[in-house]
């Protein structure tokens, strides 16, 4: 049966793979796989894929991105979220730089101990550039072991029986596109909702198919708990340049070296909050513009936004940056967001 499929996707991938940019006719360009991978950690392919592009094109070698700053990278990287994936990134790209003369390890080993790579990464990478027989378990491929063999419970609770299953599906001669073909089907065939079983091509081999299980499988987990809540107060001043008044946040915690507006340290209590050292010694009026709420991944923030007009000076450990380029600076999403609601209805 796993011979069957195995065919069967390679042949159905020959025909139907989808176009991404870090692939290639025959084996992918290591440093595609190796920028891809990263980007793709907790991003979507769609969003990811025009992305990619601007950052070869920016960095088409690893000895180029090696060169680059930290708060290069950071910039390209806003929108996509996860900032620890780029800081990740450029850390490997510069041990892979000094260590392995800018080729990208073709061991697990090597690739194991690079910032940012666990076992799913170094099996992407070993697989799909250099075609090395591993199978890594994304969320397509686990999605489709647990139908095909029918596995009924949370994926959470079958890792164990999932990499054992995987191992059916370990290719030597075609490692690289059975593991593309798995990804690729998963994402347009065996889909996470309403999987299209009428047009699969493996349905005589999937037990859930055939005791009708494939819209329940995999089992889902209960609902998980809401979210816990940090709340904070957050500061739009815009001088009579149409200046916006910014500064870096701390080295290390969360969002590490980006810009921010000066907001109170974060707290999981409202009323813990205490104005930000900055902002007390402004004597102007702040204005109210409302409330936003950003979802980290695993927590919410609740910032309240005010807004005020001040004379451009100097203040500690701050800068001002242009109206016209904060979408385009080293903002965060959270801190551009919370600009361009503090400047609805502005003058
Ligand atoms: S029959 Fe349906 S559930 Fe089974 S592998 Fe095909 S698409 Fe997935």
């Amino acid at each position: 049966m796993e011979k069957k499929i195995i065919s069967t996707l390679l042949s159905w991938y020959a025909k139907s793979k989808r176009d991404l940019p870090w692939r290639s006719e025959h084996l992918a360009n290591p440093y595609y796989v190796f920028v891809s991978e990263y980007m793709l950690q907790q991003t979507t392919v769609p969003t990811v894929k025009t992305r990619f592009e601007e950052f070869i094109t920016k960095w088409p070698s690893n000895n180029q991105l090696a060169k680059t700053t930290e708060g290069k990278i950071l910039k390209f990287w806003s929108g996509l979220g996860y900032y620890s994936r780029a800081r990740n990134l450029l850390k490997a790209s510069k041990i892979i730089n000094n260590v392995y003369k800018n080729k990208i390890p073709e061991t697990y080993e090597n690739l194991i101990q690079l910032p940012g790579i666990g076992d799913y990464t170094a099996k992407a990478i070993l697989g799909i550039a250099y075609n090395k027989p591993v199978m890594p378990l994304d969320a397509n491929i686990e999605r489709m072991l647990a139908r095909v063999y029918a596995l009924n419970q949370p994926l959470i609770k079958i890792k164990k029986q999932l990499l054992e299953k995987s191992n059916n599906f370990i290719s030597k001669k075609h490692s690289s596109k059975l593991i593309q073909a798995f990804m690729d089907y998963g994402s347009i065939i065996c889909t996470p909702k309403n999987p299209k079983c009428l047009d699969c091509k493996i349905q005589e081999y999937c037990f859930s198919y055939a005791t009708n299980m494939q819209s329940i499988i995999p089992i889902k987990t209960l609902k998980s708990k809401l979210k816990p809540k940090q709340y904070t107060r957050s500061y739009v001043c815009i001088n009579e340049k149409n200046e916006i008044l910014v500064r870096q946040r701390p080295s290390k915690g969360m969002l590490a070296s980006m810009l921010e507006v000066p907001n109170d340290n974060w707290k999981n209590n409202k009323n813990l909050l205490k104005k930000d050292v900055v902002i007390k010694n402004i004597k102007q009026r702040f204005v109210k513009k409302g409330l936003i709420k950003y979802s980290f991944s695993h927590f919410d923030l609740y910032s309240d936004i005010y807004f005020t007009r001040i004379k451009k000076n100097n203040f500690a450990n701050s800068k001002w940056l242009r109206v016209s380029l904060y979408t385009k600076s080293q903002l965060p999403t959270v801190m551009k967001k919370i600009v361009k609601q503090a400047l609805v209805n502005t003058d």
